[in-house]
C-alpha cells in the first residue's frame, strides 16, 4: 500500500506528512517532498513517477520482438495482453517496516500460480562499483576520488585490461560530513541513472565515468581496450611476426613482453636477440615496472618507447636486427633497425609488419565503462515480503525466489544476507531514485511460487491481481528486453530442478 493512507499521514493546515523515509517531510499543497518522489496533489500523498511495467511485444508468431525494434516508437502506453512484470520503478516503498510490500501481485505462467512481490528498496548500505576499460593510469591504489572535492570513493585493484573504482557506501554516506553523504548520494544516482560525472583522482587523472559510454581520461576519449597484457600479446601474435622481425617488445604497465625471450619466442626457435629492457623480470621474457604509470604507451609514462632499453648486448645482437616496439593496444607502434653500432634507427614499417599492428587494434573490444550497483535488502524490504524475513533469504539461497532489480537479473553475493549487484545499464532508464537520509532508492522484486510464498510466511491475504492494483492514469509500460530471463520462469525451473 502506498504511504498515503489516512492514518499515516496527519493533516494540518492542507499540509500532509509523508512516511515514505525517515524525513518525515510535511509537503505543502502542490508541492514535492525533499526527494522529489512523493506530493502534496490534491490533500493526497502521490508518487510523482508512475509504476513501471516491463512487457513482452510478440509478433504474430508469437516470437519476441527484439528490444530495439520494440523500444522504437514504443510511448509508454500498457499494451493489453501482452505478458507483463510489474517492476519496483515507481511502485513505493514499504517503510517503515510493518508494512507488506506495495504491490503483491499473482500471476500464472506454465500453470503454476506465482506471486511478485514488488518494492522500492532504500538502500542505506549501497555502493558501486565502476570497471573502466583502459591501460591508461588513472592514479594510485586507493586513491580518494572526488566530485566537488568531496571524497566519494576510492581506486580499488585493477582487473584485466580495466581500471576499477569503488564508490559511494556507508561510510561516505553517512560516515563524514553532511556535504560528503549528499555528494555521494548524487553522485550514485546519476550514475545509477547513466549520467555522466565528472570525478579526479589524487595523485590521478580526472575522469568522466557514464555507464555504456568511453571513459574520458584527462579530456581525451579512450577507444580501445587492450588485446592483452605485453606477455598476452606476445603469445598472441609470436606467430604472425615470426619471420618478418627479429624483436618485438610489447610495452605495457603490467607486463611488458620482449618476443625472443619469451616461452612464445623459443617455441618459434628464434635466436636471443640481446636487447635488455628496463624493469624487474618475472620470468623470461616478462617484465614488471618498465616505466612509472601515465598516459604514455601502453598505460606507462613513456613517449619515447627506446628510453625502456636498458642495454643492448653486443655479443647476442647484430647489426641489421629489425626491431618492432607497440602498445598492447596498437595505438603506438615503432619500427627500428640497428645500425652497425647496434643503435636502433627509426625505419619505416615493412606492410606485413603493420598488417600485425593492425590486427592488435583489431582485436581490442571497445572501451566502455561499466557501473554496478551494489546493495544489501535488509530490515525493512525483508520484512515487506515477510512476517519471518530469513526465510526470504532462506528462498533467495535456494532459487525459490527469483530477484531482480526494475526486471534486471541480479547477482546475490554469496554467504548471509541479501547483498545483490546489478549492471545499471541492463535497468530500465531513471529507475534509482533517492531519499536525504542519504541513501539511494532501487526497484526490487522476489518472484516466487505461490505455495512457497505462503509456505515463508507471506502476505497472503495481501496478494491481489496486476488488474486490482493498477492505476492506469500512473503507469507506465517499458518493453521487456528478450535477453533477460522471465521471472515467472523460476516456478516451473524449480520442478524442473
Ligand atoms: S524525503 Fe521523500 S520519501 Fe522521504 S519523507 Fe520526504 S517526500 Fe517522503
Amino acid at each position: 500500500m502506498a504511504p498515503n493512507d489516512k492514518k499515516n499521514n496527519k493533516k494540518d493546515d492542507g499540509l500532509i506528512r509523508c512516511d515514505a523515509c525517515p524525513v518525515l517531510c510535511r509537503i505543502r499543497p502542490g508541492k514535492a517532498g525533499a526527494c522529489d518522489r512523493y506530493a502534496n496533489v490534491d490533500g493526497k500523498l502521490t508518487r510523482t513517477d508512475p509504476l513501471v511495467l516491463a512487457q513482452k511485444v510478440l509478433d504474430e508468431d508469437g516470437h519476441m520482438v527484439p528490444f530495439a525494434a520494440a523500444a522504437a516508437g514504443w510511448d509508454g502506453s500498457v499494451v493489453s495482453q501482452a505478458p507483463t512484470f510489474v517492476t519496483g520503478i515507481g511502485a513505493t516503498t514499504t517503510y517503515p517496516d510493518y508494512k507488506p510490500a506495495p504491490f503483491i501481485v499473482s500471476g500464472e505462467q506454465d500453470g503454476i500460480d506465482m506471486v511478485t512481490v514488488v518494492s522500492e528498496g532504500i538502500f542505506s548500505f549501497c555502493g558501486i562499483k565502476v570497471k573502466i576499460d583502459t591501460d591508461c593510469y588513472i592514479g594510485p591504489e586507493p586513491s580518494p576520488v572526488r566530485v566537488g572535492g568531496e571524497q566519494v570513493g576510492h581506486v580499488t585493484t585493477a582487473e584485466y585490461g580495466s581500471q576499477m573504482l569503488a564508490l559511494g557506501g556507508v561510510r561516505h554516506l553517512t560516515g563524514g560530513s553532511k556535504k560528503e553523504g549528499n555528494t555521494t548520494c548524487d553522485v550514485m544516482l546519476r550514475l545509477c541513472n547513466k549520467e555522466a560525472v565528472e570525478m579526479s583522482i589524487d595523485d590521478g587523472a580526472t575522469l568522466t565515468v557514464q555507464s555504456g559510454a568511453a571513459p574520458v581520461i584527462d579530456g581525451v576519449q579512450e577507444e580501445r581496450m587492450r588485446v592483452g597484457c605485453g606477455s598476452a600479446a606476445i603469445g598472441i601474435f609470436a606467430p604472425q611476426w615470426h619471420g618478418h622481425v627479429d624483436e618485438v617488445i610489447v610495452v605495457d604497465d603490467h607486463i611488458t613482453g620482449v618476443l625472443s625471450e619469451h616461452q612464445a619466442g623459443r617455441f618459434l626457435d628464434m635466436p636471443p636477440a640481446g636487447i635488455r629492457v628496463t624493469g624487474r623480470r618475472s620470468t623470461p621474457g616478462r617484465y614488471f615496472q618498465v616505466a612509472e604509470p601515465g598516459a604514455g604507451w601502453g598505460g606507462t609514462d613513456i613517449t619515447d618507447p627506446l628510453d625502456i632499453i636498458d642495454r643492448i648486448d653486443a655479443k647476442k645482437a647484430w647489426a641489421g636486427l629489425k626491431l618492432l616496439m607497440v602498445s598492447t593496444t596498437g595505438e603506438d607502434s615503432a619500427y627500428f633497425i640497428l645500425d652497425d653500432d647496434l643503435k636502433p634507427v627509426p625505419a619505416p614499417m615493412p606492410p606485413e609488419v603493420r598488417l600485425v599492428v593492425d590486427r592488435i587494434g583489431e582485436n581490442c573490444e571497445a572501451a566502455l565503462c561499466s557501473v554496478l550497483f551494489v546493495g544489501g535488502a535488509g530490515g525493512s524490504l525483508r520484512a515487506g515480503v515477510t512476517v519471518n524475513p530469513v526465510n526470504l533469504t532462506r528462498s533467495v539461497r535456494s532459487r525459490l525466489a527469483r530477484v531482480t532489480c526494475g526486471g534486471a537479473p541480479v547477482y546475490v553475493w554469496p554467504g548471509g544476507g541479501i547483498t545483490l549487484m546489478v549492471d545499471v545499464a541492463e535497468v530500465p532508464d531513471n529507475a534509482f531514485g533517492y531519499v536525504p537520509t542519504p541513501a539511494l532508492v532501487a526497484p526490487i522484486e522476489f518472484t516466487l511460487r505461490r505455495d512457497d510464498y505462503v509456505a515463508l510466511g507471506g502476505y497472503a491475504d495481501r496478494i491481489r491481481t496486476l488488474a486490482d492494483v493498477m492505476d492506469p492514469e500512473n503507469t507506465r509500460s517499458v518493453p521487456w528486453r528478450p535477453d533477460h530471463d522471465w521471472p515467472l520462469d523460476v516456478g516451473k525451473q524449480r520442478d524442473e530442478g
